[in-house]
């Protein structure tokens, strides 16, 4: 047993006879912020997923607090998900998508806008309640869908690439953002990219996939000092 706040333990995920993920064991503490990181096809999105509710794993259990999480439906999970992209309503505004999940759980309306306001103003968008989605930028579309995420203070958001679909200049600037309002709010962050650097740049922890597998976890500075494998030293030290 361990006492770790988010805890996955043995997890399996089969598609037919194809194995997707295996043996995959993490213990995750309170607040951190751990990056799965990996090439295209490694099985990170099939982690996340079974995490967040979408897709039941083959074997295996994720324990969040000591209690498994697989019993209960996805949207009842308490996490919040920002994906690469369409993920807002896009006949809402902006103010009713960040409302959306506080609107399911039946707050008070005056207790919605403020809450609204507050996230806005987390993320930096005071002022554009109003707006519809696609009337902003994709940088200010994944700002909204981080609001909205956190809205309702879930102790645990992931993220699955959440910026690859933007250019460099922003996807840095948002960085710096997502850094920020982890520090800020002290939410425990599981956040997916095929990027190094950015892996790097954010995360407490790594955790590299390969083949399904996990080669190895540790802070950015482990694995590029102390690689344990020639697959980590090669995928950490490339820089692109
Ligand atoms: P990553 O997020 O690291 O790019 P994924 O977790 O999406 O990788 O996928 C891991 C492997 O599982 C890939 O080979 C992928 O093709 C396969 N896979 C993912 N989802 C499905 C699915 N629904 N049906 C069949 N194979 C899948
Ligand atoms: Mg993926």
């Amino acid at each position: 047993m361990s006492d770790a706040f988010l805890s996955i333990r043995g997890l399996r995920k089969e598609f037919g006879s194809f194995v997707a993920v295996e043996e995959v064991n993490i213990d995750i503490a309170r607040g951190e912020f751990l990056t799965f990181l990996g090439p295209s096809g490694s099985g990170k999105s099939t982690t996340l997923y079974a995490l967040a509710g979408f897709q039941q794993p083959t074997s295996g259990d994720i324990l969040l607090e000591g209690r498994s999480v697989l019993p209960t439906p996805s949207h009842k999970r308490n996490i919040g998900m920002v994906f690469q992209r369409y993920t807002l309503f896009p006949h809402l505004t902006v103010a009713e998508n960040v409302a959306f999940p506080l609107r399911v759980r039946r707050l008070p309306d005056a207790r919605v806008k403020a809450r609204v306001k507050e996230m806005l103003a987390l993320v930096r968008l005071d002022g554009f309640g109003d707006r519809l989605p696609p009337a902003l930028s994709g940088g200010q579309q994944q700002r909204v869908a981080l609001a909205r995420a956190l809205a309702y203070d879930p102790p645990v958001l992931l993220m699955d690439e959440p910026l690859s679909a933007l250019d460099k200049k922003l996807r840095e600037e948002i960085q710096i953002e997502i850094k920020r309002i982890h520090n800020d709010t002290g939410v425990t962050i599981l956040y997916v990219t095929h990027d190094q650097e950015e892996a790097l740049r954010l995360s407490d922890r790594i955790a590299l996939f390969n083949s399904g597998r996990i080669e190895q976890i540790g802070s950015g500075e482990t694995l590029y000092r102390n690689p344990a494998s020639r697959f980590v030293a090669g995928f950490i030290g490339n820089s692109n």
